[in-house]
């Protein structure tokens, strides 16, 4: 059974209560610098971020923050503090008003800080992420505990105690605890969705750059996520250099449209191919054909309401080529042996036998026709 955690209120955005897990991500320009940091955040939010977090290591940061919100209204943006959050969010009361949600992380903060970080958030009615990372795990924890994992636990355990003892509202809390291995991360969130009936935010820290990171990164939110845990997710990738940090995102989306949680594009479902394929038309269909979907897409979404749940089956053979084709909202299925015809199903029912050059336009204008009936307005 699916665990149900309160529903946490971030500004525009709420997560939890059961609600399909929201997508996060994290600015990279140094947050004084208003010009590149609105642009950032106005970048990954149109890649599909629906919260999105900045660094406020100082006052400068936390003045520049105050126009930053103004500017990205509605976006939800997150303000992460380390050592003196409370101070800095004294000092800058309008910062505080503009954030959505704090991010805390107690290892990098003394007892007092932590508390008066808390007590000032409790008394703005802000949400905050509890969010412990293994990196900075305090050392007489560490030397107290078994593991890593254990030494996080515990740093966890310890901070909703002291959230606790100033009665901070359970639906202002959010945990999260990263580390940069995958087993670790998936034991340390199984055993927080157990013990703690809060919001969590998954991540996997440092986990890298490139194909690797994201595979890590995969197995991490993936598991969790298809387990029923966690209420709202970053993908923590290193951008190529000179590359947009909106890949992170874009792995979070087929992340959740893969275990059928979100749906943000049309899916292709189609076969690997292999000997029964005697050309290379079947790589060639496929490929096409998703490529004119990532076309028509933005201009599909603006006229057909829910298109995202398109299913379109492009198929190498008659051996599951038909089936796949059939269960699909529309497929297509080659025979696998000259591969100058198709048969073409819409939903489940046979519709078109297709043969010759135009093979390709005509499935796309029965595509085509399947989208306008199906998904108007
Ligand atoms: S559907 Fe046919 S062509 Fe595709 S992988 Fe299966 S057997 Fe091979």
């Amino acid at each position: 059974m699916k665990r149900i955690s309160p529903v946490v209120n971030i500004g525009t955005v709420q997560i939890g209560g059961g609600l399909p897990p929201v997508l996060q991500s994290m600015t990279s320009t140094d947050t004084r610098d208003v010009k590149k940091t609105v642009a950032e955040i106005q970048a990954l939010h149109t890649a599909g971020a629906e919260i999105v977090r900045l660094a406020i290591p100082d006052e400068a940061a936390a003045e520049a923050a105050v126009k930053i919100c103004q500017q990205v209204d509605p976006v939800p943006v997150v303000g992460d503090f380390h050592f003196g959050g409370a101070e800095i969010l004294k000092a800058v009361p309008k910062c505080a008003e503009a954030l959505a949600k704090f991010r805390i992380n107690p290892g990098n903060s003394t007892d007092k800080h932590f508390t008066d970080f808390l007590k000032r958030a409790k008394k703005l009615k802000k949400p905050v992420r509890i969010g412990v990372n293994a990196g900075s795990v305090s050392p007489e924890i560490l030397a107290d505990s078994r593991s890593l994992v254990q030494a996080v636990l515990r740093t966890v355990e310890l901070s909703v105690l002291t959230a606790n003892s100033l009665n901070f509202p359970a639906d202002q809390l959010v945990l999260s605890a990263k580390l940069s291995s995958v087993p670790e991360t998936i034991a340390v969130y199984r055993s927080l969705a157990q013990n703690f009936p809060y919001a969590l935010h998954l991540g996997l820290t440092e986990a890298g750059s490139g194909l690797s990171g994201e595979i890590a990164s995969t197995t991490a939110m993936g598991t969790l996520l298809a387990e029923g845990i966690g209420e709202t997710f970053r993908i923590s990738l290193t951008p190529k250099p000179g590359k947009s940090r909106t890949r992170e995102v874009d792995v979070g989306k087929q992340i959740l449209q893969a275990l059928e949680l979100r749906n943000f594009a049309p899916r292709i479902i189609s076969c690997p191919g292999c000997g029964r394929t005697q050309s290379d038309q079947f790589q060639r269909l496929a490929d096409e054909i998703s490529g004119r979907v990532e076309k028509a897409f933005p201009r599909w979404q603006k006229k057909f309401p829910g298109v995202e749940t398109l299913k379109i089956a492009v198929m190498g053979c008659v051996v599951n080529g038909p089936g796949e084709a059939r269960s699909a909202d529309i497929g297509l299925s080659l025979p696998g042996g000259g591969e100058a015809s198709a048969i073409v199903f819409v939903r489940g029912k046979k519709v078109a036998d297709l043969t010759g050059e135009n093979l390709t336009g005509e499935f796309w204008e029965i595509l085509e026709t399947f989208v306008a009936e199906h998904f108007s307005k």
